[in-house]
C-alpha cells in the first residue's frame, strides 16, 4: 500500500479529566455517570450527535428483564432501572412482564433526551460529534487521547480511560491482544415502518422465506415490535448483512448501504405480496446496528459453560438472565439456549425445540459476569466495557444485551473512580470495595 507522511504537530489539550470515557451508548454514559456521582471529573467522547449507541442510533428499543429466569428475584437495578423510571414519567416505556424476549419497549427518541439530562445533571463534560482517533502512551499508562471534531484535532488528558466504543478502538490502537469469533454475528439495519391494520397480520418472515430471493433477501430470521406512544409504527429488525467485519471501514460502508437496500427490498416485498395497505418508511438508523466485531483479551474470559451453569465469581459485578441468542452467520437462522437446559433453533421459518443438556432437579436462574472480563492484562489505567467483552461465542450471545452491558458500564465507572482514589492500577483495586461501592450507588450485588 502506498503511504503518505503526516508531519507531527502540537495539539491543544482541551480538557484534563480524572476519567475519560470513549463511546456514549448507555454502557459509556452509565460508566461516566457512576464515576461522576462519586466525585470524579469526567469527560465523555461520542462520535455521533447523541448518546445511546445501538438503542438510539440503531433504533433497537427493547430492554430485557431485570429479574431472574423465573421472574421471581430481581437481579438488575442501578441506572437501568433509574432510566426506565424516568422514561415511565414521559409514557416512553411499556413494561411486558414475564417475557424472555422483551421486558421493556422504549421510545428511544425520548431515551436520547434522558441520557442528555443524566450527563448534564452529573456534570459530565460531553463531546458529541467527536471521534476518538488515537492514544498517547507513556510507559504502561495512557496519558491522553486524540479526538477529531469540527474544531480540528484535540487532546484530552485523563488519569483513567474507559473504552466503551463497542469495537474496542482504544484497546486495539494500544496493541492489546484481541480476537474474532469464528462466525461473527451479523449486523442489522433496523427501520421504523408505518402501516395500517391490514399489514399488522402480514407474515413477514414467511414471505421473506418464500419470496425474498426475488428481492435479494436471504432466507433468514428477524423480529418486529411496537414503539410506545406511536400507534401503527413498528420497529423492524429484519435485515442481516452476512460475513462482514464492521470494524473495517470499507466493510462498514458496504454494510450501511446493503442494510438500507434490504429495508427497501422488504417494503417492496410487502407491497407486492402483502395485503393492500398504507406502508411508509418512518426512519432508518443513524448507524447500522452492529452485533459483534473484535473482542479484547482480558484477565478472564467468560465462557458459555460459566454462564449456563451460573458459575459464581468473587468479583461478580453484573448479573443476567437473558438467554444465549446467536444470530448465525453461516446457517441463516437463530439459536436460543436457556438456563433450564432447553434450546430453540429457528431455521427456514420452523422452530425446533430440544435440550442442550440433560434435565436436572435444579437449574441456575441467572448468571454472573466478573470484573476481570473488563480488565486488560496491560496498561494500568485502561478498562473496557461493552460488546468487545472477553467472552466465548456462547457467553457473548447472552451478555451482549443492553441490560447486561449497562451494568458493566456502571462497574467500569466505579472501578475507575476507585483506581484513582486508591492510587492503584485498575487490575489491583479491591473488588470487594468495588462491589460495596456499586451496591451503595444503587446496583444489585449479591453475597
Ligand atoms: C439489530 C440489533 C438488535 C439487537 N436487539 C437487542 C435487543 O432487543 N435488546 C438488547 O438489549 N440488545 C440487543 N442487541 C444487542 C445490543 O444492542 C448491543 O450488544 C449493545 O447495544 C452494544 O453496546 P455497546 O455499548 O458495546 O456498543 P454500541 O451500542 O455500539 O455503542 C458504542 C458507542 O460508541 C460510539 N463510538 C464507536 N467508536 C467511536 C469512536 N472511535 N469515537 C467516539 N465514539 C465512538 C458509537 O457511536 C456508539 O455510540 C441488538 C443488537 C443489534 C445490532
Amino acid at each position: 500500500m502506498k503511504t503518505i507522511y503526516e508531519p507531527g504537530k502540537h495539539i491543544p489539550i482541551v480538557d484534563e479529566a480524572d476519567v475519560c470515557v470513549l463511546g456514549g451508548s448507555c454502557t459509556g454514559v452509565f460508566a461516566a455517570v457512576r464515576a461522576a456521582r462519586l466525585g470524579a471529573k469526567v469527560v465523555i467522547i461520542e462520535k455521533q450527535n447523541c448518546f445511546g449507541g445501538v438503542a438510539t442510533l440503531g433504533l433497537v428499543n427493547i430492554w430485557h428483564s431485570l429479574y431472574d429466569a423465573e421472574f421471581k428475584k430481581q437481579i438488575i437495578s442501578g441506572l437501568t432501572e433509574e432510566v426506565v423510571e424516568r422514561l415511565e414519567k414521559r409514557s416512553a416505556v411499556r413494561k411486558n412482564s414475564n417475557s424472555p424476549s422483551s421486558a421493556f419497549n422504549l421510545n428511544t427518541e425520548e431515551l436520547k433526551i434522558e441520557l442528555d439530562q443524566l450527563i448534564t445533571e452529573s456534570k459530565v463534560k460531553p463531546y458529541l460529534h467527536s471521534f476518538y482517533a488515537a492514544p498517547v502512551v507513556e510507559g504502561d499508562r495512557v496519558k491522553a487521547v486524540i479526538i477529531e471534531n469540527k474544531s480540528g484535532r484535540q487532546a484530552i488528558a485523563a488519569k483513567v480511560f474507559i473504552d466503551a466504543t463497542g469495537d474496542g478502538d482504544l484497546c486495539y490502537h494500544l496493541g492489546l491482544e484481541h480476537f474474532y469469533a469464528e462466525a461473527i454475528q451479523p449486523p442489522t439495519s433496523c427501520a421504523k415502518l408505518y402501516y395500517g391494520e391490514k399489514l399488522h397480520g402480514f407474515g413477514w418472515q414467511k414471505a421473506i422465506a418464500e419470496k425474498g430471493e426475488e428481492f435479494g433477501l436471504a432466507e433468514d430470521w428477524g423480529w418486529r415490535t411496537f414503539v410506545p406512544g406511536m400507534p401503527n409504527t413498528f420497529m423492524h429488525a429484519e435485515t442481516h448483512v452476512f460475513n462482514v467485519d464492521c470494524a473495517d471501514a470499507a466493510q462498514l460502508t458496504y454494510s450501511e448501504i446493503e442494510g438500507r437496500r434490504q429495508v427497501r427490498a422488504l417494503m417492496d416485498l410487502a407491497r407486492k405480496y402483502g395485503p393492500e395497505d398504507v406502508l411508509a418508511l418512518v426512519s432508518l438508523p443513524a448507524a447500522i446496528g452492529i452485533r459483534e466485531t473484535r473482542h479484547i483479551k482480558a484477565e478472564y474470559q467468560l465462557t458459555e459453560r460459566d454462564l449456563l451453569s451460573g458459575t459464581k465469581f468473587h468479583d461478580a459485578v453484573a448479573y443476567g438472565s437473558y438467554r444465549v441468542d446467536i444470530h448465525h452467520a453461516d446457517c441463516k437462522g437463530i439459536t436460543f439456549k436457556y438456563l433450564d437446559g432447553t434450546q430453540e433453533v429457528i431455521r427456514h421459518g420452523k422452530k425446533a425445540v430440544s435440550r442442550w443438556r440433560e434435565e436436572t432437579a435444579d437449574s441456575p436462574t441467572y448468571y454472573q459476569i466478573p470484573y476481570r472480563c473488563l480488565v486488560p492484562p496491560k496498561f494500568e489505567n485502561v478498562l473496557f466495557c461493552g460488546r468487545m467483552i472477553d467472552a466465548d461465542p456462547g457467553a457473548f450471545g447472552a451478555v451482549r444485551v443492553m441490560v447486561n452491558l449497562n451494568q458493566l458500564g456502571e462497574a467500569a465507572g466505579v472501578a475507575a473512580f476507585l483506581a484513582l482514589d486508591s492510587a492503584l492500577p485498575v487490575a489491583e483495586i479491591s473488588t470487594q470495595k468495588l462491589r460495596e461501592v456499586m451496591a451503595k450507588g444503587g446496583s444489585i450485588i449479591f453475597d
